[in-house]
């Protein structure tokens, strides 16, 4: 349950003084529900006040505050003209002017002949200074009331700045003193305010610098977060690897069938990645860990072996892919070498459907299919396992963790291997994992040759159009991948089918095939088949090639419009080229007026294959939010920190968090007590109500 402490601040925005249901609902929608979330939505920058020149030498576009003499009102001749005041100092005359104005106001607010002090932007009208809609017009002897320095909020349609402040100021009276729970020492060397301060600071900013990301109260606040995150993912992993584990250790009888049969030795990498991972099947806590290896960096094989594992001890394993494509791809991979082995595996897709999926469900159910690979389908509650000791999950981030729990659900103590080929720079990695335990395949197999990537205008298309004629002569085997069309799935597909028929039209029916999205699988599957063995040598592709496909034959891709993809996206697709030992191509086709970025994008491709400097160059141009996607990737969103900015505090994050849970797992100490709050404080209760269940 939620310390009562904490209340006033979890209770609905209208309990604030002056929020009517009408501004309730928009400030939830600039910010979120509760009086907390107002509390986190922190001002961008500040406005000004403080500059006040006389009129004379007051440049046009700066917010100045002004004393003035209020000289004389001209009401509009009609409804469309503005209502003009005429005001003056020693140097010049100003001139107030009021859109739709209630006379009767104005001449209460701007008496003739007195004195008063106007704040808002000049702008200049035929050479006449002007302010339109003063932001504060007060007496002289308030002019305390008019702030020096404004905050300026992120605000929502129908939302002004004045009814958003006042709320803001409202949330920020209600928050609580609450105890501490940094580390004392910590928060003594960086000297940041108390949680409480750091809340008023950040929404009552003195300067500019106030507002910025590195200011003491917002890396403070930043800190806070960060902290909530990277502790609860600590708790949900400690109680994790409590729940009884099975110690898996197989006899390495198959595994060395199925080795005999592998075409090829394995790399360092993965013989140590097999090692880390056979150590933590071994142990008797749960695994779960990522294995992280870029495109064709040679997971499955690893993935094999880990499975293979399981199955000597009489169990079973299953592996899920992101696409029917990739699974179906897995399959094919791996089913020489488990027939080698002696193992049985099957494949369950959206797509296996009646009878032949009920006699597969029985087989499974019964310990018969030994290895299943799938899809979605293999979630399906009447999928079940006689006992099923390993789930792969591959391309982790299109999976949500509770898919990843549904399919844990289906065995005892299973055993989790993430498998992702988005190189995800360790910052995100931390943040969405916390301390996982993670392996790395760093080299490629060997005998690969670099791709040899080229940056071609647009306008020299027909020319990209010439060689790939010649490059088909020579027998070769391209990728002809479309441009993106503004997120619109329609729209893509008219521009592949476009340049599918005029590739037809130059190089013949019978050289081209056509894959998209919107294609049934059994249509995928035979434009794949007429590509993969068949006479097309030209794969016209929506990005559906992105994830998975190996043609190692394959050397030559052209990407139109290479511009309008992110940086991961292009790095994916052109590790569908180069897995072969041919020299390999990559043409990155780009349209007129790149904006720097998009160009900073296309030269970090031609400079560069690998995939974790792509992955922190990626992150460095988009910021952390947009990268992957954010919500749909798993990653978690947040409103204070800027991993972008605040890397560095996640890391001491993690470290905190680990060194708590290692001391006080059940955060009874007194500092344990203030950190129950600060998980409660950011909406962590699940990893609180883990701590009581033990
Ligand atoms: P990933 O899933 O990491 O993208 P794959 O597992 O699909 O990569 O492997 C890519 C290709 O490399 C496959 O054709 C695979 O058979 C091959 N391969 C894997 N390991 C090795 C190795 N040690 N030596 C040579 N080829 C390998
Ligand atoms: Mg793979």
């Amino acid at each position: 349950m939620r310390p009562e402490l904490l209340f006033p601040i979890f209770a609905p925005l209208s309990s604030l003084s002056g929020v009517g249901p009408r501004i309730a609902k928009l400030l939830e929608k600039a910010a979120g529900p509760h009086v907390v979330n107002l509390l986190w939505h922190l001002p961008r920058e500040v406005v000004d006040r403080s500059f006040s020149p006389p009129i004379a030498e007051a440049p046009a576009g700066r917010i100045v505050t002004i004393k003035v003499t209020v000289d004389k009102h001209f009401p509009p001749p009609d409804k469309r003209r503005p209502y003009r005041v005429a005001c003056r100092d020693d140097t010049g005359a100003l001139t107030l002017t009021f859109f739709h104005a209630d006379k009767g106001y104005l001449e209460r607010e701007l008496p003739v002949g007195e004195q008063r002090i106007v704040s808002g932007r000049i702008e200049y009208f035929r050479s006449e200074a002007q302010i339109a809609h003063p932001d504060f017009i007060t007496r002289p002897e308030q002019a305390d009331s008019i702030p020096k320095i404004e905050p300026v909020y992120p605000l929502t349609a129908g939302l002004t700045p004045k009814v958003l402040r006042k709320a803001v100021l409202s949330a920020v009276s209600k928050a609580p003193a609450l105890p501490e729970w940094l580390d004392p020492e910590y928060l003594r060397r960086k000297d940041w305010p108390s949680w409480h301060d750091a809340i008023e600071e950040a929404h009552n900013p003195q300067t500019g610098a106030d507002v910025s990301a590195m200011a003491q109260n917002r890396q403070r606040l930043a800190f806070d977060e960060l902290l909530a995150s990277q502790l609860a993912l600590a708790i949900t992993r400690a109680k994790a690897k409590k729940l009884p584990g099975r110690s898996i250790e197989g006899d390495k009888r198959i595994r060395a069938l199925a080795m005999k049969a592998l075409p090829f030795k394995l790399t360092g990498s993965q013989v140590d990645a097999l090692k880390e991972i056979g150590a933590d099947m071994a142990s008797t806590s749960r695994m779960l860990r990522l294995l992280q290896g870029d495109v064709g960096s040679g997971k499955t094989v690893v993935a094999l072996f880990a499975m293979l594992n399981a199955i000597e001890c009489g169990g079973q394993a299953a592996l899920l892919a992101p696409t029917e494509i990739l699974a179906r791809q897995h399959f094919e991979t791996i089913e020489p070498l488990a027939k080698a082995a002696g193992i049985r595996i099957a494949v369950l897709t959206g797509r296996d459907k009646g009878k032949a999926r009920k006699a597969l469900l029985e087989e499974l159910a019964v310990g018969d299919i030994q290895i299943l690979i799938g899809t979605h389908a293999i979630f399906q509650d009447d999928v079940t396992f006689k006992d099923l000791m390993l789930a792969v999950i591959d391309e982790q981030h299109r999976f949500g963790v509770h898919q990843r729990l549904a399919l844990a659900g289906k065995g005892r103590g299973v055993d989790m291997l993430v498998m992702t080929a988005t190189p995800i720079p360790r910052t995100l990695m931390l943040s969405a994992y916390g301390d996982l335990d993670v392996s790395r395949l760093p080299d490629k197999p060997p005998g690969r040759k670099p791709v040899d990537t080229r940056l071609v205008p647009n306008g020299r298309l027909d020319d990209v159009a010439e060689g790939i004629g010649r490059a088909v002569k020579s027998g070769a085997k391209i990728y002809w991948v479309c441009p993106l069309v503004e997120d619109s799935e329609v729209l893509d597909l008219a521009a592949a089918t476009e340049r599918f028929d005029d590739l037809k039209h130059r190089f013949g029916e019978d050289v081209v095939a056509l894959v998209h999205g919107k294609m049934k699988a059994k249509e995928k599957d035979a434009a794949m088949a007429r590509f993969i063995d068949g006479p097309a040598q030209i794969l016209v592709a929506t990005t559906v090639i992105e994830v998975g496909v190996n043609v190692p034959e394959a050397t030559i891709m052209v990407i139109e419009h290479a511009e309008r993809f992110g940086l991961a996206q292009l790095h994916q697709l052109r590790g569908r080229i180069g897995r072969g030992a041919a020299a390999s191509t990559c043409l990155l086709v780009y349209g007129a007026n790149l904006t720097e970025t998009a160009e900073r994008r296309l030269k970090t491709m031609r400079q560069t294959e690998d995939g974790f400097v792509i992955a922190e160059e990626d992150l460095r141009l988009r910021g952390a939010g947009e990268l992957l996607g954010t919500r749909q990737s798993g990653m978690p969103v947040f409103r204070l920190a800027d991993l972008a900015v605040h890397g560095d505090l996640l890391a001491t994050a993690r470290d905190d968090a680990r060194l708590i849970i290692e001391r006080d797992p059940d955060l009874s100490s007194e500092r344990g007590k203030a950190l129950r709050i600060l998980l409660y404080l950011f909406e962590r209760d699940a990893a609180v109500a883990t701590l009581r269940s033990g």
